[in-house]
Parts: C-alpha cells; sequence; structure tokens
C-alpha cells in the first residue's frame, strides 16, 4: 500500500539549543517503522528518474527502498551495495536535493519528494548493527584465496581512493594505500565534522577495506617519501591510482591575510576534527558561502567561548551554492548570514586579527559562472569585530608528486579518461577531486569504481 502523505516522515534531531552546545550527531536517523512508513511514500514509478538521471553512481533506488517496505534491511543493503561502497557516508552527507531527491515525481506539485537519503543511511546503519561481523568473515576468507600477483598503489585515502582500493581487494588484486596524514579517510575523516558524519561510519569502512586485505601506510606522501617512478619500478606495483583530493585552500588575497587569527576552513576543521582543538575566538567571521564555510561556521558555534558567528558572503541568497538544508540548520544553531557582502581587509592590533573591513555588495550582469556578479556599493564600508576569520572560499590541487602526468594549465588538476580514469601516463589512473576539482563525496567515489575497473583491466594486459 502506497503513503500517499506529501510530508516525508520526520527524522528526529537533536534540538538547536543543545545540539550547538556538543559534537555529536545533529541528525539520529529513521527508527524501523519510521523508515518503513517513509519507504511506502515510493510510486515505484516506471521512469525511475531519482536514479536513472538523479543518481551518479546509479543506485537501484526504487528496489532497495521495495525491500525495505517488506521489512527486509539486510536485502535492502545488499541491493545498494551492488553500486555504492559508502551507503553510510552518502546517505548522510551526498546533496540529495541536487540528485535523487531532486528527481523524485512525489516532489512534484507542492509534495516533498522520498526521503532517499535517510532511507540508504537507516538500511547502512541497520546493516553495521546487525550484520557487520559476519559478513566480513566470510569477505576475508573469500579474497585471501584469491589473491593474484598483481599490486596497486593508491595514492590518498579520502572516498575516491576507499571505493577504488575496494573494488580491487573485491577483485583479487593486492592493494597498498598510501596516505599523506597520519589518518585515513581524506576529507571525511578531517574536513566534514562529526556532528554530521561521525568518525565511526569511516573507521567501519577502512576496518571493511582491512578485512579484505589491505595493506595502510599512513604518514607516507607521494612526491615527498617516495615517486611514481618508484612505485612502478624498484616497489613493483603494476598500476597506480592518484585519489590525492584537492585540499591547497584558497587565499582571500587581502592586506592583513596573515595576521593572527585567519586561518583556513581546511586547518580550522582539521584541527577540530582531529585534535578536538577550538580556538577560544568571541565573534568568528567565515568567508564564503558553500559546504565547507557551513561545516566552519557550525563548529565556530560549538566553540564554548563563541558569542558571534557570521558568514560573509558576497552574494545573495539564490546564489549561495550551500545545501540549503545545512544552511537552515547552521542558522537554527544561531549563525548570522550577511548577505551581499566582501571582504576588503583584515583589521588588526599587535598581529591579531580584531576585525574584517567589509563593503556592502549589489548584483550586475552574469559573470562566466552564470551567476550574477557581486559589485561593491560605493561607500558602504563597515567594520565586523572578528577575533577569528576563516576563508572558506575554495580549495585547488596540490599535485606535486605526479611526474610525468598531464596537468590542467589553468587549474593543475590531473587530466584523466572520464570513463577510464587513465591518465597520460600509461599505468597511473585518477579520480576524484583531483580530477574534477572539489565536487561530492559521491563523484570521487563513481571515479574510483571506475578506475578500478579500468585498472583491473589494464592489468590483465599489463
Ligand atoms: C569541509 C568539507 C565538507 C564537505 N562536505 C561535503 C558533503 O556534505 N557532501 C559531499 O558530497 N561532499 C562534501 N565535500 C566534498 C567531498 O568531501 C570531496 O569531494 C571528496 O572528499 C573528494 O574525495 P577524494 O577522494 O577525491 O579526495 P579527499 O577526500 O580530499 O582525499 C584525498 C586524500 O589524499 C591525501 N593526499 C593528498 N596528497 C597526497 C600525497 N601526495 N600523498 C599521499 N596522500 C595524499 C589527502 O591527505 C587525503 O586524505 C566536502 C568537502 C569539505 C572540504
Amino acid at each position: 500500500m502506497i503513503n500517499m502523505s506529501k510530508v516525508q516522515t520526520r527524522m528526529p534531531m537533536q534540538d538547536p539549543k543543545v545540539r550547538n552546545q556538543n559534537f555529536e550527531e545533529v541528525a539520529l536517523g529513521y527508527s524501523p517503522e519510521q523508515a518503513i512508513r517513509e519507504a511506502m511514500r515510493c510510486l515505484k514509478c516506471r521512469k525511475h528518474p531519482c536514479m536513472t538521471s538523479g543518481c551518479p553512481v546509479h543506485n537501484h533506488i526504487p528496489e532497495f527502498i521495495a525491500k525495505i517496505t517488506e521489512g527486509d534491511f539486510e536485502a535492502a543493503y545488499q541491493v545498494l551495495t551492488k553500486t555504492t561502497s559508502l551507503p553510510a557516508v552518502c546517505g548522510r552527507v551526498c546533496p540529495q536535493y541536487l540528485q535523487c531527491e531532486g528527481n523524485c515525481v512525489r516532489g512534484k506539485n507542492g509534495g516533498r519528494p522520498v526521503a532517499i537519503g535517510a532511507l540508504e543511511r537507516f538500511v547502512a546503519d541497520w546493516h553495521r548493527q546487525h550484520a557487520e561481523a559476519a559478513e566480513e568473515t566470510t569477505i576475508e576468507a573469500k579474497n585471501q584465496d584469491a589473491l593474484s600477483d598483481k599490486s596497486v598503489a593508491v595514492i590518498g585515502s579520502g572516498p575516491a581512493s576507499l571505493a577504488c582500493a575496494g573494488d580491487l581487494l573485491d577483485q583479487g588484486v593486492k592493494v597498498t594505500i598510501f596516505e599523506k596524514e597520519n589518518v585515513l579517510g581524506g576529507v571525511l575523516t578531517y574536513g566534514i565534522p562529526q556532528f554530521r558524519l561521525p568518525k565511526e561510519i569511516v573507521e567501519n569502512e577502512i576496518a571493511g577495506l582491512k578485512a579484505k586485505g589491505v595493506k595502510l601506510e599512513p604518514g607516507k606522501t607521494l612526491g615527498k617519501d617516495f615517486t611514481l617512478d618508484e612505485l612502478l619500478g624498484a616497489k613493483g606495483f603494476s598500476a597506480v591510482f592518484v585519489g590525492n583530493g584537492a585540499g591547497k585552500p584558497m587565499r582571500l588575497g587581502i592586506p592583513g591575510q596573515e595576521a593572527e587569527g585567519v586561518q583556513s576552513a581546511a586547518e580550522f576543521l582539521a584541527k577540530a576534527n582531529l585534535e578536538k582543538v577550538l580556538p577560544p575566538a568571541k565573534n568568528i567571521a567565515i568567508v564564503g558561502g558553500g559546504n565547507v564555510a557551513m561545516d566552519a561556521c557550525r563548529c565556530a558555534v560549538r566553540i564554548p567561548t563563541a558569542e558571534k558567528v557570521s558568514i560573509v558572503y558576497r552574494r545573495s541568497a539564490a546564489e549561495m551554492p550551500a545545501d540549503p538544508g545545512e544552511l537552515q540548520e547552521a542558522m537554527e544553531e544561531g549563525v548570522e548570514v550577511l548577505y551581499l557582502t566582501g571582504p576588503l581587509a583584515v583589521e588588526c592590533a599587535g598581529g591579531k586579527a580584531t576585525g574584517l573591513k567589509c563593503q556592502r555588495m549589489e548584483l550586475s550582469e552574469p559573470d562566466e559562472s552564470g551567476r550574477r556578479k557581486p559589485v561593491p556599493v560605493p561607500g558602504s564600508e563597515f567594520v565586523l569585530p572578528a577575533d577569528l576569520i576563516i576563508e572558506a572560499i575554495g580549495s585547488g590541487s596540490e599535485n606535486d608528486g605526479v611526474d610525468g602526468v598531464a596537468l590542467s594549465e589553468r587549474k593543475g588538476l590531473i587530466i584523466a579518461d572520464p570513463e577510464t580514469c587513465q591518465s597520460s601516463r600509461p599505468g597511473v589512473f585518477a579520480g576524484g577531486d583531483t580530477v574534477t576539482g572539489p565536487k561530492t563525496v559521491i563523484s570521487a567515489m563513481g571515479a574510483g569504481k571506475k578506475a578500478a575497473k579500468a585498472i583491473a583491466e589494464y592489468l590483465l594486459t599489463n
């Protein structure tokens, strides 16, 4: 029986006034009854646009939802994992409003789409809590028998690399992951905060790879500790997958940006996530309007000494790239948004930031990105008090160690075939943010899976 309610089954959440004091997960997940009720809103429509035009990895969405309506949650999980390696992650952080849910027919005519992300999360969590131990033993035994003599080096341990490594291990290939940081998981671990993506979820994914026999080498950097030539030569790897992300922060380029108290969102979030260190700031300004700015401002409201947290964004709400759900949650937690406001200079005293000089902006004609270009309003300067200024205006690639691999001229991204992830250098494949520039977990994961398929084919003939 179909549940014809136009509204989604609400997922329980921590109260904003409670959650802005802690780092526990904000969304609490569906109960089995809530999941079944929401799953019953799926119309099982013939063209299933959620899957065909909405999901970058073409998850079998109507099929996994049908299994939920039958109460067979493990079967739903098995359907999902035919196409995705990280359902517990993607169910939490994918921009579903632009993808599967954005194409759901229940979202037309004033209704709300089926909460596909929440259902994916439910199924993955259910599996983790109920079926994990039994399944991992089976995988380990199966693959240890089938390991071939080919080895692949995977650079980085973000979603592109995890997905690539997982699929290669499933095909019997030996895999070593080399990760620059001492912790594994890439942005999933040091970028996205605990209150959106608990680290246990990422650790669980890595434990799954360990069970399949992956060799992990944290604290090892391509271009510093070894080269591509060494990997493909003396170290004996038959191929390399480069999934080194796009983690080099862009700077504001304004006077005073070297002052104490000015830092990149990457640095701020990594300290908060890995070291649990939050600077003792009172007035915090975050410059930017994307999802990284959202994570930074939501971490900033959780600083015990924080009195005011402001987003400084130079365009209007209509142009803001952040996930609307995240923006709403940030505002519920006490973040103020200054739209049409551009930073001009950091005000300092004794080398420390005291404020951000800003100016009001207005929108003129669309620029090359298609968004209306912000232009300054003369005489509108003002100073926003700020002892912590966080730059969240984008990031680029650090592709120093990828010798012999062609990079794009403008952004220094690795040039790779979109279908096979093959770079210009034979035996070297690349995918995720290092190829596309900053994008999403699911697109990085999709690239890792494509690369694994192409690498396996390459290994058969090389
Ligand atoms: C704060 C933040 C929040 C985000 N929120 C979302 C979200 O909600 N939803 C979403 O879909 N996407 C989100 N994204 C984007 C998403 O996380 C990325 O698109 C995705 O992680 C890219 O995956 P990747 O595997 O290509 O790279 P990364 O996750 O960046 O991983 C690259 C890894 O390579 C390592 N590395 C780099 N250089 C070397 C080297 N020379 N040698 C060895 N290792 C190296 C890095 O340390 C890192 O671990 C967010 C990004 C950030 C920064």
